[in-house]
């Protein structure tokens, strides 16, 4: 490559025929020969409209689609330009509003967002964490991705370099930290000037996403839009990395499983435990069609907590006690002080309700049944993988924390590592191994995203993708 100036020219930039304006000549300082690759011709477009829906207020009826402005982008920021995004159920009272019946508050958690200058509600927000894309344009110090790549935008950032990045555990990168009102920096203007943001610095359910290039993983294929919407969703990406990563505790072959709560989530980690090669894996789910389904992409066993109640736990070990309970065989007995049997791995993906279910409604709104149910169908010595969100604190049986050799994994986005583990993903969908599209049981078009939202909201489908 030439040092000469012509590779910071336009150029490239006017291609795409949008408005481009120039960047100021300190940005180009970085060296090619320090950074191992050419630096990029800036691509800083302007005045782009778009459509996205924008969610403010405190009510119901708060997110409402309208046309907005592009702001100018520099430094690492990546526009990319939304083909399909999950609607993640974590994000339905946000986009929605709160229900008419409103769940008691959860208590003080030491992970929630200081109070800070502004309040969340009374911004304008594009709602949503993530989605896939094709990349418009790049600030001047973007490495990862090049205009024109396909990007998965993570809902979990990867910066390579923060104290947990570099100890393996980039789940818990420490560029999440930094997503509260006060963190947040505008990227659009509606038409009377209010400055528009996004939700964890991505967003999602609009025509553009900009984002700094921590979130963006570039995913390098042509793959259908439901499938790969489905693959590169938050849900699926955590479900499948709680049952492989590395990062936590990757379920062995041969080995029993036990998924609490058959959402997206649990369902990709039912199919992420048929891929690794489990033996036995429970599907634990109050909603039929969920049940079913889960049997369908990979359980072995399907239990309903309705039915079961407390006798859950008792009721999984009874299952994993294959081939033999007799123990100078190498076997697992079932029951005694300590038991052989129980899963060797459990992967906890239930969660609160944040609205009252329309179909069958679990045996516990808060979620914290099912995630104490979860440590104890473990077998001893085993793993729990927890994934969900509940409300409240969890108590568990003191002697069983204590000595009970139950070892819980706790992780952001099932302990992904997102650029070593969404292509990966990708992958498993594009050989088959990964069956994405019996998961994604709605699939909508960018005008309908309220209705689909509904549905995801009140459990009437198992998830929603919208595309754009
Ligand atoms: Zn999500
Ligand atoms: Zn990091």
């Amino acid at each position: 490559m030439s040092t000469s100036h012509s590779r910071f020219t336009r150029r490239k930039l006017l291609e795409n025929g949008m408005t481009v304006a120039a960047v100021g000549a300190a940005a180009f300082l970085t060296s090619p020969q320090i950074t191992g690759q050419p630096i990029q011709s800036p691509a800083i477009i302007t005045r782009r409209r778009f459509r996205a829906w924008i969610s403010r207020g405190d009510g119901r009826g708060r997110t409402t689609l309208q046309d907005v402005t592009l702001r100018p982008i520099s430094g690492r920021q990546v526009v990319v330009r939304t083909e399909v995004t999950n609607l993640c159920y974590s994000n339905a009272t946000a986009v929605l509003g709160p229900p008419n019946a409103p769940a008691a508050p959860a208590p003080t958690s030491v992970l929630a967002a200081p109070n800070g200058a502004r309040r969340m509600n009374d911004m304008a927000v594009i709602q949503g964490h993530g989605g896939v894309g094709i990349v418009e344009a790049i600030g001047p110090e973007v490495r990862r991705v090049k205009v024109g790549d396909r990007v998965c935008v993570s809902g979990t950032p990867q910066c390579g370099s923060c104290y947990r990045c570099l100890r393996g555990r980039s789940d818990m990168c420490q560029f999440l930290s930094a997503i509260g009102a006060d963190d947040l920096e505008a990227i659009a203007d509606l038409a009377d000037g209010t400055p528009v943001f996004q939700n964890s610095h991505i967003g999602g359910l609009a025509e553009l996403m900009v984002t700094p290039e921590e979130w963006v993983v570039p995913i390098f294929t042509t793959a259908d839009l439901v499938g790969v919407g489905m693959a590169c969703s938050c849900v699926s990406v955590a479900g499948l990395a709680a049952a492989t990563s590395p990062n936590l505790a990757p379920v062995e072959p041969a080995s029993a499983v036990a998924v609490v709560g058959c959402g997206p989530l649990g369902l990709s980690a039912v199919q992420g435990a048929r891929i690794a090669g489990a033996s036995t894996i429970i599907a634990i789910d109050p909603i039929r069609v969920r049940r079913e389904l889960a049997l369908r992409v990979g359980a072995t066993h399907a239990l309903d907590p309705n039915v079961e109640r407390d006798n859950l736990p008792l009721k999984v070990r009874e299952l994993t006690t294959w081939p033999t309970d007799r123990l100078w065989s190498g076997g697992r007995n079932p029951a005694g002080r300590r038991p052989g049997a129980g899963a060797d791995f459990v992967i906890e993906a239930a969660g609160a309700d944040q609205f009252a279910p329309r179909l069958e409604a679990g045996p516990d709104p808060s979620g914290i049944q099912p995630m104490q149910h979860a440590y104890q169908m473990c077998s001893l010595g085993g793993h729990v993988i927890t994934t969900s969100l509940v409300r409240g604190n969890i108590t568990l049986p003191g002697n069983l924390f204590s000595i009970g050799g139950v070892t819980h994994h706790g992780g952001q986005a099932g302990g992904a590592n997102p650029m070593r583990d969404i292509p990966r993903f990708v992958r498993l969908m594009e050989t088959g191994q990964f069956d994405a599209k019996s998961l994604a049981t709605l699939v909508v078009p960018l005008s309908q995203m309220l209705d689909a939202y509904e549905q995801v909201a009140y459990r009437a489908t198992v998830t929603a993708l919208m595309t754009v």
